[in-house]
């Protein structure tokens, strides 16, 4: 990534960078383009979802199944298309400067910009069990909205969440839950399960067992020996926002109500509460698929847009000149002259008043 990619070509400040061009971040700079804010996006190309690039990413109306990552391809053409620039480079730290932020990347180039979206997703920290992170987003899966069509009618595993086998039922006669190092169920989860026919294997798993020759999962093998077949497995990760190199900020991190995980803390639009910073996606919504990531990108990017529409308007009204050789249509003089001008016609409303 050369120094002239990252810097605006006239040398100012850049009115957002938003950090990560994921599904979330590319979604709030083409809206912002599409404003006229000039927007750089900075990105370590290492969306989530990668992992599923020949399962394709689902529940995308309109793309429904598309590959990941021509998604995001197909994202940054339509960013550019709109003067936002999209570069490759990893984040190190974001500092307040000012009234501005610089943004540095660990490459050690630096920009400056007047707002901060951070975009940048969250790592599933997976179950450690030999063979389990080979096979992630492709026989090994977490999301049925995501995968559970994919897999439907097939022999499904699902390691230690009830709540998961029974989400997993509805796609599959044949679904076995390993307790392995889950709770014990509640004597009402034991009802369910069996209600709804779902296997329970008790036991702590060793490993999975995979069909080499056709690259598929084949089954679990229990630390007894016992190998019980299986198609596809299910896992919980624990989701953490990937925030820990803007700890400088002062942003919020906290649990996820679920504990499931942990994610930055935001408002309805996406607002950290650190002035001029906002996050959006999976950062600070650990639940998000692609189309949420989306809609929250757009939301903060109008956001921002407002915040700094206010700000420029702000400034603007601030550096009218007023007295003797200044300009002498200051707003209040011009709403006088107004009145004096138009009376009841002011606003048109007249002609409602007179029913003319
Ligand atoms: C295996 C799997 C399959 C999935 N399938 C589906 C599916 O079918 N449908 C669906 O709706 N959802 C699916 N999801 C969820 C989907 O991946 C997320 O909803 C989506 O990726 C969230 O978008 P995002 O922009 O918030 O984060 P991401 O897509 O993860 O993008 C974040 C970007 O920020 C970059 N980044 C991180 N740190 C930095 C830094 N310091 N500096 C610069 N850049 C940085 C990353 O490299 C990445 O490109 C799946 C998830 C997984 C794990």
């Amino acid at each position: 990534m050369g120094e002239r990619a990252m810097t605006q070509r006239d040398g100012t400040c850049w009115d957002v960078v938003v950090v990560g061009g994921g599904a979330a971040g590319l979604s709030a700079a083409l809206t912002l383009g599409r404003v006229r804010r000039s927007v750089l996006v900075i990105d370590s190309g290492e969306p989530r979802n990668a992992p599923a690039v020949d399962v394709g990413a689902h529940g995308v109306l309109g793309r429904e199944g598309v590959s990941p990552l021509e998604l995001l391809r197909l994202g940054r053409e339509e960013v550019a298309a709109f003067g936002g620039r999209v570069v490759s480079g990893r984040v190190a730290h974001v500092r307040r400067d000012g009234e501005e932020f610089s943004v540095a990347t660990e490459d050690g180039q630096r920009v400056r910009a007047r707002r901060v979206l951070v975009t940048t997703g969250l790592v599933d920290e997976l179950p450690e069990l030999p063979g389990l992170a080979e096979r992630w987003g492709r026989d090994v899966l977490h999301c049925v909205y995501c995968h559970g069509w994919e897999v439907r009618d097939r022999a499904i595993g699902v390691l230690g969440s009830v709540h998961q086998a029974l989400l997993f039922r509805q796609l599959s006669k044949d679904v076995t839950l390993f307790l392995h190092e889950g709770a014990e169920p509640t004597e009402e989860q034991w009802e369910q399960l069996a209600g709804l026919g779902v296997s329970v294997v008790e036991g702590a798993v060793e490993r999975l067992v995979v069909d080499e020759e056709k690259d598929r999962l084949a089954g679990m093998r229990l630390v007894s020996g016992v190998v019980v077949p299986v198609e596809e497995l299910v896992v919980a990760p624990r989701f953490v926002a990937r925030a820990d190199f803007l700890d400088g900020l002062g942003l919020t991190v906290r649990e996820h109500p679920m504990g499931i995980g942990e994610q930055v803390v935001v408002d309805g639009s996406g607002f950290t509460g650190v002035a001029g910073v906002w996050a959006a996606g999976n950062v600070s919504d650990v639940l998000a698929g692609v189309p949420q990531a989306m809609a929250a990108g757009v939301g903060a990017a109008a956001a921002i847009n407002a915040d700094l529409v206010m700000a420029d308007a702000g400034r603007a009204a601030a550096s009218r000149v007023v007295g003797p050789g200044g300009d002498v249509c200051t707003g209040p003089t011009e709403a006088a002259v107004s009145r004096r001008v138009l009376g009841a016609r002011a606003h048109g409303l007249d002609g409602l008043v007179d029913g003319g």
